[in-house]
């Protein structure tokens, strides 16, 4: 399917830049002009009417993690590519893109911690502490089994956020995202950043109150944003 989807790219047109890394957004009378990359020969400058953010959350960057999440990030097991640093996060948000809130959130599994080795337990059942909150089967009936556990995290939940065309927005004034008890909602406006989409883990807010399934969020999110920035590019003149 890639081959697929990477021939016919190529065929209207597309150059598909391996071994690049978006660094930042290049601007242009404060609009979103294409991004700033590396390469190997060093950086370069990928002017573009729209552009479409999608480098997949940031947990693999241990400051964000530690600012954000936990200060014991270096406990943590990282599950993702190791290439998911924020990039797209830290690029909108330094050119004034509004983040969601839950940035301390994210998606994850325990893992067993090595040497992981299971202990069986005679006794009576107790309740668990931290308490589990789903499939909260009580332990009652010896023997039990136990195993030390690392959490493993999997993508970020907080991120950029968006409209409905993915399109990433801005805070026209920097404002608190507690819940307004004066103000209505209106009244904190966010305004779409011209010519910049986010897709996937970058964008935050969608699986904050559960797991909504990172490949159908992914899937669909892109395809937003791409229907979005190729109609900005055709119809949005400069
Ligand atoms: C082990 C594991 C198992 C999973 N199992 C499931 C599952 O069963 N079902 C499910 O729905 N989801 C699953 N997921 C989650 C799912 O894979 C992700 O939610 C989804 O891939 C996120 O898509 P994305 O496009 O946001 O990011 P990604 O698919 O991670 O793509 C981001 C890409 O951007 C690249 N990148 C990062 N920074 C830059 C930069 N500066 N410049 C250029 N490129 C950059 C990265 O290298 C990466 O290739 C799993 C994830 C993991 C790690």
């Amino acid at each position: 399917m890639v081959s697929t989807l990477m021939r016919r790219f190529g065929e209207k047109g597309g150059r598909l830049r391996l071994r690049t890394g978006m660094q930042r957004l290049l601007l242009s009378d404060d609009q979103v002009a294409g991004v700033v990359a590396f390469d190997d020969e060093g950086p370069l400058a990928v002017e573009a009417k729209s552009s479409v953010l999608a480098t997949g959350g940031f947990q693999g960057n241990t400051s964000l993690i530690t600012q954000y999440i936990t200060p014991h990030a270096d406990s943590l097991y990282l599950r993702s590519n190791p290439w998911s640093t924020g990039d797209g996060f830290l690029a909108a948000t330094r050119a004034g893109a509004a983040a969601t809130t839950h940035l301390n959130c994210f998606y994850g599994h325990a893992l067993a911690a090595p040497p992981a080795r299971f202990s069986h337990l005679e006794g009576r059942g107790r309740a668990l502490l931290p308490s589990r909150q789903r499939n909260a089967v009580p332990l009652v009936t010896a023997p039990f089994s136990a195993v030390m556990v690392r959490a493993g995290i999997t993508f970020t939940c907080g991120g950029l956020q968006a409209d409905l065309d993915m399109s990433v927005l801005r805070r026209s004034l920097t404002s608190s995202t507690l819940s307004l008890i004066k103000a209505d909602r209106d009244e904190v406006s966010l305004t779409p950043m011209a010519n910049l989409y986010a897709a996937g883990c970058d964008l935050g807010g969608i699986s904050t109150r559960g797991y909504l399934g990172g490949l159908a969020t992914a899937l669909v999110t892109r395809q937003i944003a791409g229907a979005s920035a190729m109609y900005n590019a055709k119809y949005n003149k400069p």
